[in-house]
């Protein structure tokens, strides 16, 4: 069976064929940072990282572009209510971003460009379209420069809709010198007390659209592979970003990605919703890897729609997991991943990117792990572990890889292991002498301490209740 995915633009699956045999190149738009994210910014994080893990499975050379979005009308409005230069609100986001990716386990991309950082890009591609007579700078010198989507017959085709039923673009505060409303900006004329840039057609700072188009043909080429994204980004932005560079002569991407939403209560989730789900809160509430499982198990097209139940339930299966391949390796010793993974694991992530399907092969493994750890098949349990240590790792969630394995303070975890031990070898003690009460104490003493024992074949094992 052939990889293949949903291309939005085609509105159905295509079999997948790179451009350069052996190489994918992957844009996907990256974080406007004007405030520190929430989980339903980084699933697409998440999702993509897993696309990035199973191409680099399939032996391709994976180039990640990822953007930061440093300049934007909001993070010049955060910066004013602060009192504090634009650049500041920038970093300080972009850090928070940075941070959330790297604690949800995703791979760092091959390039993070900046949009400020790539102005003469943005530039030479504006001169290319001005040139072309698909965009003009407004006549009133106010320095904006704008997209005229008549020019452009394709225009919609990715959003599905026509010119004419378009509303006009909402991103310039007035609409100042627009042939059309429905143009777009390019480029937006300086306002006073504002970052700007010289351009040879006034001052001014970078649209949004225009900074994709720029650097993801600056580092993946004219034409690439995939570009991926939120589903909330497919009009006007990826829509835009077409616009921009084919009617510049790029061919630009040749597949669309969308990942769905993260909604709560079945709406986008606002600010305001955020801002409970911060990911130093959520990492509160469940551990990072449990967190990556939570918004890597639905596929990735799905809506997720948040409840805390659910990610305690996502914790939970992902506990199940962890469970297995920690008692497996107390059983059998070291398990080394299997050098391939099962054949209907790799059709489910070959089938746009089933996770839900390749988890449930994942769990099927733990079920039978379990029943093999009980009726003391050694070799079996063995089997499964590499193969469950091989797929999960291809997830990202492998409990045993050097990422996860020491993810909680492994020093500590020694401490707790040893007076853990002792409270339990004196219940052992008590048990022997048949001083049952005493013996229910201790156990009772620890689980108030949030630490649970589960008496098994091979003793005692102990573990930290999570929630
Ligand atoms: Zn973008």
């Amino acid at each position: 069976m052939s990889l293949r995915f949903y291309d939005t633009r085609a509105r159905e699956v295509r079999d997948f064929t790179p451009l350069h045999e052996g190489c994918v190149s992957l844009y996907l738009c990256g974080a406007t940072v004007q405030a520190p994210p929430h989980i339903g910014h980084v699933r697409s994080g998440v999702n993509f990282d897993i696309l990035r893990r199973w191409l680099v499975y399939k032996g391709y050379r994976v180039t990640l572009c990822r953007n930061v979005t440093d300049i934007d009308d909001k993070i010049i409005n955060v910066a004013q209510a602060e009192g504090v230069p634009w650049w500041e609100v920038s970093e300080r986001n972009q850090r928070a971003f940075d941070w959330s990716y790297d604690i949800l386990g995703c791979l760092p991309p091959t390039v993070e460009p900046r949009a400020t950082g790539h102005v003469p890009q943005m530039i030479e591609l504006m001169r290319r379209l001005i040139d072309a007579g698909h965009a003009y700078a407004a006549d009133d010198g106010s320095g904006d420069v704008y997209f005229d989507v008549r020019s452009f017959p394709e225009y919609g085709a990715l959003s599905n809709q026509r010119v004419d039923q378009m509303r006009g673009a909402a991103d310039t505060d007035t609409d100042r010198d627009k042939r059309d409303p429905r143009d777009f900006a390019l480029w937006k004329g300086a306002r006073p007390g504002e970052p700007s840039w010289a351009t040879p057609w006034g001052r001014g700072r970078p649209g949004w659209h225009l900074e994709c188009s720029a650097m993801a043909t600056e580092y993946l080429g004219a034409t690439f592979d995939i570009h991926g994204g939120g589903l909330d980004l497919v009009f006007p932005h990826h829509e835009n970003e077409i616009a921009q560079s084919q009617a510049a002569g790029d061919g630009f991407a040749r597949y669309w990605l969308h990942n769905g939403l993260l909604t709560m209560g079945g709406e986008k989730m606002s600010k305001s919703l955020g801002n409970s789900l911060l990911i130093p809160e959520m990492v509160r509430k469940v551990r990072p890897v449990e967190l990556r499982y939570y918004l890597g198990q639905a596929h990735y097209r799905s809506v997720i729609d948040y409840s805390d139940e659910a990610l305690r339930e996502a914790a939970a299966a992902y506990q199940r997991i962890e469970g297995f391949l920690t008692r497996a390796t107390e059983v059998v010793g070291h398990i080394e991943p299997a050098p391939g993974v099962p054949a209907e694991f790799e059709a489910a992530l070959d089938d746009d990117l089933g996770a839900s399907q390749a988890l449930a092969i994942v769990h099927g493994h733990v079920r039978e792990g379990n029943t093999a750890l009980s009726e003391g098949r050694k070799e079996r349990v063995a089997e499964l572990g590499a193969d469950l240590r091989t797929m999960l790792g291809v997830l990202g969630l492998d409990p045993l890889s050097e990422q996860w394995a020491g993810a909680e303070d492994t020093g500590l975890r020694e401490v707790v292991d040893a007076l853990v031990t002792v409270a339990l070898e004196q219940r052992q003690a008590a048990r022997k002498r048949k001083d049952y009460a005493a013996a229910d104490e201790i156990r009772d003493r620890l689980n108030e301490a949030g630490i649970s024992v589960e008496d098994t074949p091979h003793g005692p094992r102990w573990e930290l209740r999570r929630g």
